[in-house]
């Protein structure tokens, strides 16, 4: 008897896990900017056509890629990043699946140009629906840029599955922007042909960054947090009591420059506002948590935007204290006054 079970060809094994990786064309977007960010660029350029579908661009001024690698960055499991498990405790970088390129690239056009700093020429690589690319010769300027373009033109499930065009370039903005709050140091700039265009300066100021997102008279009224406790330290702005939205849309919550999604961080955080705001409504707030990579495990999903903490207790009381103490601080609170 021959066997039913055969292993999928690496085209087809791409497009399955492109399915979890590239969503929507906000994941696209997601995971260039992490590989410029990996790359050590100092700026990030994203131009979008319409909902990202025609065309996605990221251009980069950090290291490049050299002509070896070019062709190995679309592979599965390619990665520069990490080499073991064991490296997970100490990751550095934003990504270590090495399965980004590979996925965007099996239901896409991509074209990556690509330049080291130290090289007079740069290449192109240009590979279309996962098959094989074709490498050129092209002048260019340092770093990298890579354009996606027909996102999802061999998967029209995933086209039909999409929203409209405003919402997702509303996804896509809102995602630079928390992005651009993990890192006020890089300057971020987002371009759409009809849309609200979003640029930061990359001075390293949180409360900047956070005005160019929400405007400069909202960023003003936040509240500075900067403690260090015994594991973690949190920094960060947070809005005052009265200041307070009915979603808690405007919370970015970041760990060592990751953007995460974390209803346990929200709730921590929520915890420290006590009685302050009133029910259903939610503050404004950028918390970066600095600390050791061996203290929670990103390796929870494809998108790598959920965590898991090793000592989850102690580090929701440790948010939800400094957060209490932090507006306690920052002005007398009226609940208190007759307390005195
Ligand atoms: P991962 O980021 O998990 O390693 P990716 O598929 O996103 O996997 O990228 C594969 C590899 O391609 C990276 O490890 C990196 O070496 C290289 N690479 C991707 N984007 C860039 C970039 N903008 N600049 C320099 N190198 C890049
Ligand atoms: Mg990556």
């Amino acid at each position: 008897m021959t066997s039913a079970i055969h292993i999928l060809d690496s085209h087809s094994a791409n497009q399955i896990a492109a399915g979890e990786v590239v969503e929507r064309p906000v994941s696209v977007v997601k995971e260039l900017i992490e590989n410029a960010l990996d790359a050590g660029a100092k700026h990030i350029d994203i131009s979008i056509e319409e909902n990202g579908v025609p065309m996605i661009r990221v251009r980069d001024d950090g290291k490049g890629m050299s002509k070896e690698d070019l062709p190995l960055a679309v592979l599965r499991h390619a990665t520069s990043k990490i080499t073991n498990i064991q490296d997970l405790d100490r990751l550095q970088t934003l990504g270590f699946r090495g399965e980004a390129l590979a996925s965007i690239a099996s239901v896409s056009t991509l074209e990556i140009i690509s330049r080291p700093g130290a090289e007079i020429s740069g290449l192109s690589y240009t590979i279309t629906g996962g098959e094989t690319g074709v490498l050129q010769e092209v002048g260019c300027p340092a770093g990298t840029s890579v354009t996606i373009r027909n996102l999802f033109f061999n998967t029209p499930a995933r086209l039909k599955f999409l929203k409209s065009k405003a919402t997702e370039f509303g996804l896509i903005s809102d995602t630079v922007g928390r992005l651009a709050l993990a890192h006020p140091n890089i300057a971020f700039s987002l371009a759409h042909p009809t849309q609200t265009v979003l640029q930061t300066s990359g001075r390293g100021d949180l409360k900047e960054t956070m005005g160019a997102i929400f405007g400069q008279s909202l960023a003003r009224q936040l509240i500075a947090v900067d403690v260090q406790g015994q594991d973690w330290r949190l920094e960060g702005l947070i809005s005052p009591p009265d200041l307070v939205r009915k979603t808690k849309q405007a919370q970015t919550f970041m760990i060592n420059g990751r953007v995460v999604r974390s209803s346990f961080l929200s709730n921590a955080l929520e915890e420290g506002y006590h009685t302050l705001i009133p029910v259903k409504f939610h503050p404004i707030v950028a918390l970066h948590l600095h600390g050791s990579p061996s203290d929670y495990d990103v390796n929870v999903h494809p998108t790598k935007m959920d965590v898991k903490f090793k000592n989850e207790q102690e580090l929701a009381s440790f948010i939800t204290k400094t957060v209490y103490q932090t507006l306690l601080k920052s002005r007398p609170l009226p609940s208190f006054r007759g307390e005195r």
